[in-house]
C-alpha cells in the first residue's frame, strides 16, 4: 500500500536530527512552509584508496601527485585495469566520485607508447573543460585538441597532423571525423581508446542517433587498423549512477562492457528531505485547489539558510526562475540584516551591496573565468547561497556545499544524484531538499522515498533499430566504406531490411562487394542532424539579430514554438512571433511576459501492426506500430509564479501525421459492464488514467512527458474495447512506448498508486489533470480511474 510508505515525521518543535544537521535543522524549525513527507538519513562511507596500478608510468603518477592526487580510488583503479586489459568497461558512479581518473590512467599511458585517444562529450564546454585539465597535468608528450564546430581551419589542421588526445562530440564525429576519415587514417589507425563521457544522456532519439555514430566510427578504425591484435578500439564509457550500466554500454556501442559500480571514494553523511509544497487558495481551472509553486517554495527555504550562512546551492528549471530566487533570497537576507542592525543599535554593516555578494544566479553562456570566479568564492566563502538552472550540472566544479534544493524532479535518476551530490564534504553533515511541482510524477516521487532514494527503475532507452535513425547513418556509412554484408551485424537487426528498402529506393547501390552510397545521399548525409529523427528540425531564430537561439524537433514545433508561444532554451525565455512550418523556422523575440503556455491537442491513433502482445485475465496490453494524427488546436498561459491559468487562446494548425509506436491496453467488454454496473463513467476513468500514466512513463523509460503523448476512449474504434493508447512523438519511436510495454505491470501499478494516494477530491494536476489535453481536462473521474487500474493489474504478473 502507498501509504505505509511513507515516514511520519515529528510534529514541529524539537527535532530528531538538528542537531545532527545544521541545515535540516534551519528547514525544520519553521513550519509555516509544509514539511517534507520524508527524511532519508544517507550515512557517510568511507573512501577505499588503493595503489596506482603497476602499468601506469612513474610521470603520470606524478602529474597526479602534484595536483593533489595521491592514489586512486578503487573504482578509478579497476575500470583503468579493465581498459588496459583490452576489456570495454563502464563505470557508472556517483558525481564527483573521480571517474574521470579511470579513463585518464589507461588514456595517458596509451598516448606515451605512441597510440592515440578520442574523448567524446554531449557539449563542447565539456570538452574545452577537459582539455583545460589535461593541458594543466603538464605531460610533454600528450598531444590534446579539442576539434568542435568552433574550430578554425588552422586549428583542425594542427588537430589532423598533430593531436595524439582528440576531444569532439558526436555531431562533429558523424559529420566531420567519421566522412573524412581518409585524411585521418594516421589518427584513427593507432586508436586504442574511445571514452564515452556523460553517457547517461544519451538516451532517446538523441541517443539512438549516438549509438550509430559509435558504430560507424567501429567500422573505420577496424578498416585504418586491421590485424588480429588486441581489440580495437577499446570503449572506456562514464556515466553516473544509472539501472543498468552494462545495458547501457550494450545499447550505445553494440559491445559488451565489464560495469564498474562500487563507487571507492569517500562520501559524508547526507540527509535527503522529500518536500510537497502546500495547497494555497488558488484554484485552477476546474476549480481544484494549486500548490504553492516549487519556484516560490524553494526561494522561501533559499531565503531561510542563507540567512543562517549554511552555503546551498538551489536548481531551478528556468533562468527567470532562478534570478526570482536569488533576488527573494537576498531580499530576506537584506531584511535580517536590518533587524540585526535594529536590534544592536550600531551602523548597519551588511547593506543591499553585501547581500548582492552574498547571493547570486547562475545561468548558462557563462565564461569559463566567470566559472572559475564563482567557484572561488563559494570556496571561500564569500558567496552563500546560488540559485542556478541545470546548466551548471556540466563543467562547473562546485561541490562541498551545506545543501541543495532541488526544485522539481530533474528528469532523471542520474541528474537528481548529480545535483544532490553537490552537497556535502567529509566529516560533517549536509541536506539535499527534492521540492515536487505539482505534477503526477513529483508528486508519486515524494511519497515513493523507497523508489526514489534506494532503487532507481529507469532504464536508458534507446531504439538503434528505428527506421528513420538507422535510414541516414546506413547512407553516411556506406559513403564512408562500402557496407558489407558482415558490417550489417554491427547495425543490428533491423539493418538488413532497411538497406534493402534504401536499395529500392535508389539511395544504396548494391555490387560485389556490398552496398555504396548513391552520390547525392553522401552530399544529404550533411543535412542529417543529431538531435531529432526524420525530418529536419525547425530553427528557432531571433527575429532582431537572425541568431540561432535553438532548434526543435519536427513533430513537436506545433506544441513547443506555435505562434504566442514562450519558448525557454537553456534557462533563456523567448516569446514566438511566427512559425513557418514550410520554411522549418520560428521567429522569436526575447521576452519574459511573466507566464508561461502550454499548447493543446487533440489526437487519432490508428493501428498499423502489432509487434507483441501479453495478457492479464481479460486484459490485454499491446505493442506495435500506430498512424497518429495530432492536432494543436489552441494553447493556455499560466502564471509563471503561481500556475493560476490566464486563459486559452486558439490555434489554427493543420492536423499532423506521425508514423510511430504506441503501447496500448485494453479491458473485455465484461469488465467494462462490470465497472459501469458500479457507477464508473468509463470514459473519464480511460481518460484520467491515461493522464497518469503519461505522467508516470518518463520514470521508467528516461524520456520527458513531452516526448510522449496519449488516446483514451470507453469504446476505440481500433479495438472496439476500452483502450489506452500511450505513443512516442518521434517518427518511427524512440523506445518509449516499447519500454513501457516493457514494464507494463511496474508502470501501470505505479499509476494507480499515483492516483490512489493523492490527497484531492476529484482529481488535480498532481493525479489526473494534464496541463496538455486537448479536451481541457473533460471528463475525468479520479475514483474511476483507479478502479479500472485495478480491474486491468487484477491478473497481471
Ligand atoms: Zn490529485
Ligand atoms: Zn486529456
Amino acid at each position: 500500500m502507498a501509504v505505509a510508505t511513507i515516514t511520519p515525521l515529528p510534529p514541529a518543535g524539537p527535532v530528531m536530527h538538528g542537531s545532527e544537521n545544521r541545515a535540516l535543522g534551519i528547514l525544520l524549525d519553521d513550519a509555516r512552509a509544509g514539511r517534507p513527507v520524508h527524511v532519508e538519513h544517507i550515512p557517510a562511507r568511507p573512501g577505499r584508496e588503493v595503489p596506482w596500478p603497476p602499468w601506469v608510468p612513474p610521470e603520470v603518477t606524478g602529474a597526479f601527485a602534484d595536483r593533489g592526487v595521491r592514489a586512486p580510488w578503487s573504482h578509478q583503479a579497476l575500470a583503468a585495469d579493465h581498459a588496459q586489459a583490452g576489456r570495454n568497461v563502464i563505470i557508472s558512479t556517483a558525481a564527483a566520485s573521480g571517474k574521470s581518473l579511470g579513463y585518464l590512467m589507461p588514456a595517458l599511458t596509451a598516448l606515451r607508447a605512441g597510440d592515440t585517444v578520442l574523448y567524446v562529450t554531449p557539449t563542447k564546454a565539456l570538452a574545452a573543460d577537459q582539455l583545460a585539465s589535461i593541458r594543466a597535468l603538464g605531460l610533454p608528450w600528450v598531444q590534446a585538441a579539442v576539434f568542435d564546430g568552433d574550430s578554425t581551419r588552422a586549428e583542425r589542421d594542427w588537430a589532423r597532423s598533430h593531436a595524439r588526445y582528440l576531444l569532439t562530440t558526436p555531431d562533429m564525429l558523424h559529420r566531420a571525423l567519421l566522412p573524412g576519415h581518409v585524411r585521418w587514417s594516421g589518427f584513427f589507425s593507432r586508436l586504442r581508446y574511445v571514452v564515452v563521457d556523460e553517457c547517461h544522456g544519451y538516451r532517446g532519439v538523441f541517443g539512438s542517433h549516438v549509438a550509430h555514430v559509435l558504430r560507424r566510427l567501429r567500422r573505420v578504425v577496424a578498416h585504418h587498423a586491421p590485424g588480429d591484435g588486441p581489440p580495437r578500439p577499446v570503449f572506456v564509457l562514464a556515466s553516473a549512477t544509472v539501472g543498468a550500466p552494462g545495458a547501457c554500454a550494450r545499447l550505445l556501442t553494440g559491445l559488451d562492457a565489464e560495469e564498474v559500480t562500487e563507487d571507492g571514494s569517500p562520501r559524508g553523511p547526507l540527509a535527503f528531505a522529500l518536500w510537497e509544497p502546500p495547497l494555497t487558495d488558488s484554484r485552477g481551472e476546474t476549480g481544484s485547489r494549486l500548490r504553492r509553486t516549487a519556484t516560490a517554495q524553494a526561494a522561501d527555504l533559499l531565503g531561510r539558510l542563507v540567512r543562517e550562512n549554511v552555503q546551498t546551492l538551489a536548481f531551478i528549471r528556468s533562468r527567470r526562475g532562478a534570478e526570482a530566487v536569488a533576488l527573494a533570497a537576498r531580499r530576506s537576507l537584506d531584511a535580517g540584516a536590518g533587524a540585526a542592525a535594529a536590534g544592536a543599535g550600531a551602523a548597519g554593516v551588511s547593506g543591499p551591496g553585501r547581500a548582492e555578494a552574498k547571493v547570486a544566479a547562475y545561468r548558462s553562456g557563462y565564461l569559463p573565468e566567470d566559472r572559475r570566479r564563482l567557484e572561488a568564492a563559494l570556496s571561500d566563502g564569500s558567496l552563500v547561497g546560488l540559485a542556478t538552472t541545470t546548466a551548471l550540472e556540466l563543467g562547473v566544479n562546485i561541490t562541498g556545499l551545506d545543501a541543495v534544493l532541488i526544485a522539481g524532479w530533474p528528469g532523471t535518476w542520474s541528474s537528481l544524484w548529480q545535483q544532490a551530490g553537490r552537497a556535502g564534504r567529509s566529516g560533517r553533515s549536509a541536506a539535499a531538499v527534492l521540492i515536487a511541482r505539482d505534477d503526477p510524477l513529483d508528486t508519486y516521487l515524494v511519497r515513493h522515498p523507497e523508489i526514489l532514494l534506494r532503487h532507481p527503475v529507469e532504464a536508458t532507452v534507446l531504439d538503434p533499430d528505428n527506421p528513420y535513425v538507422l535510414g541516414p547513418h546506413l547512407c553516411a556509412a556506406a559513403a564512408e566504406l562500402a557496407l558489407t554484408e558482415p558490417d550489417l551485424d554491427i547495425f543490428g537487426p533491423a539493418a538488413r531490411a532497411v538497406t534493402d528498402d534504401l536499395t529500392r529506393a535508389g539511395r544504396l547501390r548494391r555490387r560485389q562487394a556490398g552496398w555504396y552510397s548513391m552520390r547525392r545521399d553522401a552530399a544529404g548525409r550533411h543535412s542529417i542532424g543529431l538531435r531529432g529523427a526524420g525530418l529536419a528540425p525547425v530553427r528557432v531564430v531571433d527575429e532582431a539579430t537572425g541568431r540561432l537561439v535553438g532548434t526543435v524537433d519536427e513533430p513537436s514545433a506545433h506544441l513547443i514554438v506555435h505562434e504566442g508561444a514562450v519558448y525557454v532554451h537553456q534557462g533563456d525565455s523567448y516569446l514566438v512571433r511566427t512559425l513557418d512550418t514550410s520554411d522549418r523556422v520560428a521567429l522569436v523575440e526575447p521576452g519574459e511576459p511573466g507566464y508561461l503556455t502550454t499548447a493543446r491537442d487533440v489526437t487519432e491513433v490508428e493501428v498499423r501492426g502489432e509487434l507483441r502482445s501479453m495478457t492479464w485475465g481479460q486484459a490485454e496490453i499491446r505493442f506495435g506500430d500506430v498512424q497518429v494524427t495530432r492536432q494543436v488546436v489552441s494553447f493556455v498561459k499560466r502564471r509563471t509564479d503561481t500556475g493560476a491559468s490566464l486563459g486559452e487562446t486558439p490555434l489554427d494548425l493543420p492536423p499532423r501525421h506521425l508514423l510511430t509506436r504506441a503501447v496500448w491496453w485494453t479491458v473485455s467488454d465484461g469488465q467494462a459492464e462490470a465497472l459501469a454496473a458500479a457507477g464508473i463513467d468509463l470514459g473519464g476513468a480511460a481518460h484520467a488514467a491515461e493522464h497518469a500514466s503519461i505522467g508516470l512513463l518518463p520514470l521508467f523509460a528516461t524520456c520527458d512527458r513531452w516526448d510522449i503523448g496519449g488516446v483514451s476512449a470507453a469504446q476505440h474504434p481500433a479495438t472496439g474495447k476500452l483502450t489506452v493508447f500511450v505513443y512516442d512523438g518521434h517518427d518511427g519511436g524512440a523506445g518509449f512506448a516499447e519500454r513501457g510495454f516493457g514494464a507494463a505491470a511496474d508502470w501501470l501499478r505505479a499509476t494507480r498508486q499515483a492516483i490512489a494516494s493523492c490527497d484531492c477530491e476529484v482529481g488535480c494536476p498532481s493525479c489526473v489533470q494534464s496541463p496538455k489535453c486537448g479536451n481541457a481536462n473533460h471528463p475525468l473521474s479520479k475514483r474511476g480511474a483507479v478502479a479500472l487500474l485495478d480491474t486491468l493489474l487484477a491478473d497481471a504478473l
